[in-house]
């Protein structure tokens, strides 16, 4: 009884795993592993980054107007966008979307005519959102509207006045401190009226209606790692997408910081079920090391993926966990909205003394730094991409790995680079209830060599992908 009992059972295995042409017919049709994306130019990449990041610096971006729209231009030559402008006074959500903003001129001029001041050399020297303004102004009250920095006395501060009507100037501690008494002409030319607030997007559709969002802003003026940078890697990750076979849809969204996403989202309340991952990605381009601030859940797949991708890529890193405060991930992580959303920086907001002043300037941006940023942004794809929980259809006891040509030791294999341990880590592991990146985790093994390990065992048939189904029912 006990021999008869064995044989049904390997005969049963035998049927489930290889002779059932349903079965193999299932398994050839749905391909669970997609090949990993690799950049094979990374320096013409990384050029093409940085240059992308210096035709959009000298323009001066707000919340909304003109240099919003010519930004997007420049990220048009490098993907298709779709540019959505939504009216003034549209409510979204408990705020409504401003007036636009726009400006063309301003300086301040001393009594012998000579510019002291001059928008066109510097746009962070108008306060953003500056009401339109001409005047004679004596030098105590052209010092109540002007704004410096004493302990970095060369430096332009950024300031805006978004929600507050008013003007004003921001100029260097050492100029500020140099003005003479006189008679000061000031003169903002800008207009503030009913207009639209605008940003880009651009979906690339995958297998699944499922998506990953990636969110960068597009609203600081003269501004390089805060704004430029996370618009140029995601724009250039976007690119290296569009070719791709992918499992998700990816959806990247160019807008203004904070009105943008909050506009974003009360205008698109019937995709945010579909977005199964998301990320911020801002300030990717300093010389600090990369920095990840984990979503609201905090164990969210996608905070899953970043740690094992910047464990794998061994270089130092840095991970927060999620709070209220920061760029758009406080919207897509609010509660009424609660997205798997986390944010990827180098320096974190506030965290370089250069933040929001004109030292935030084409030098403070290292290409190798963007390159680093955007290779990690690849690699989290490509662990998304490929992350599966997975069942061993021979559970009872190893299968045997030589007879399926997975050992080295036995001759013909061609998988002189499987490693054999993330063979034995990823069968015994695969027990319904832990994913690649969970097995990653325990074995200590890289994302890669798992998920190498898995697509061979998948490919003999000893490895089955669980469907949403099987998942809920464990
Ligand atoms: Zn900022």
């Amino acid at each position: 009884m006990k021999g008869i009992r064995i044989i049904q059972t390997l005969a049963k295995n035998t049927f489930h795993n290889y002779s059932c042409p349903l079965i193999f017919y299932h398994r050839h049709l749905y391909m669970p592993f997609r090949k990993l994306i690799k950049i094979d130019n990374v320096s013409d990449v990384t050029r093409s980054m940085y240059n992308c990041i210096e035709k959009m610096y000298p323009i001066c971006r707000s919340i909304t107007g003109d240099g919003i729209r010519k930004s997007l231009v420049i990220l048009k030559n490098i993907i298709p966008l779709n540019i959505i402008e939504t009216k003034t006074g549209t409510q979204v959500y408990d705020w409504k979307v401003p007036d636009e903003w726009n400006i063309n001129d301003a300086y301040i001029c001393n009594s012998k005519g000579e510019k002291i001041i001059d928008f066109q050399e510097m746009n962070l020297h108008v306060v953003n959102y500056s009401d339109p303004i001409h005047k004679r102004i004596t030098l105590r009250k052209l010092k109540q509207h002007c704004y410096s920095i004493p302990e970095h006395p060369d430096w332009i501060p950024y300031r805006t006045t978004y929600y507050n009507r008013s003007w004003g100037f921001c100029l260097s501690d050492n100029l500020l401190n140099s003005l003479p008494e006189d008679e000061y002409e000031v003169f903002i030319d800008s207009t503030l009226k009913p207009g639209f607030l605008t940003y880009g997007e651009y979906l690339i559709k995958g297998e699944s209606k499922d998506e990953v969002l990636i969110y960068s802003h597009i609203c600081h003026p003269s501004l390089c790692n805060d704004n430029l940078s996370g618009l140029s890697v995601a724009s250039h990750l976007a690119k290296q997408l569009q070719q791709q076979n992918l499992r998700y849809s990816y959806r990247f969204v160019f807008g203004p910081g904070t009105i943008g996403s909050i506009t974003w989202l009360s205008q698109n309340e019937d995709i945010i079920a579909n977005i199964k991952h998301g990320l911020v990605i801002v300030l990717v381009g300093d010389a600090n090391y990369l920095t990840y601030k984990k979503s609201r859940n905090g164990n969210s797949e996608i905070d899953r993926a970043v740690l094992t991708a910047l464990k794998d890529h061994k270089n130092t890193y840095n991970i927060l966990d999620f709070t209220p405060y920061g760029y758009d991930e406080r919207q897509f992580c609010s509660p009424g909205i609660n997205l798997p959303v986390g944010r990827l920086t180098r320096s974190v907001e506030g965290g370089y003394p250069e933040y929001h002043t004109s030292a935030d300037n084409l030098d403070f941006i290292k290409k190798e730094s963007l390159q680093e940023s955007l290779l990690v942004c690849i690699d989290i794809v490509n662990i998304i991409e490929n992350n599966h929980y997975l069942l061993n259809t021979n559970p009872k006891c190893e299968p045997q790995l030589g007879k399926r040509g997975l050992y080295k030791k036995t001759g013909g294999s061609n998988n002189v680079n499987l490693n054999e341990l993330a063979l034995l880590w990823v069968l015994n592991l695969s027990d319904g209830s832990h994913d690649l990146i969970k097995i990653a985790k325990k074995s200590g093994l890289s994302f890669h060599e798992i998920y190498t390990a898995a697509k061979e065992l998948y490919r003999v048939g000893l490895l089955t992908v669980m469907n949403d189904q099987e998942k809920r029912s464990i």
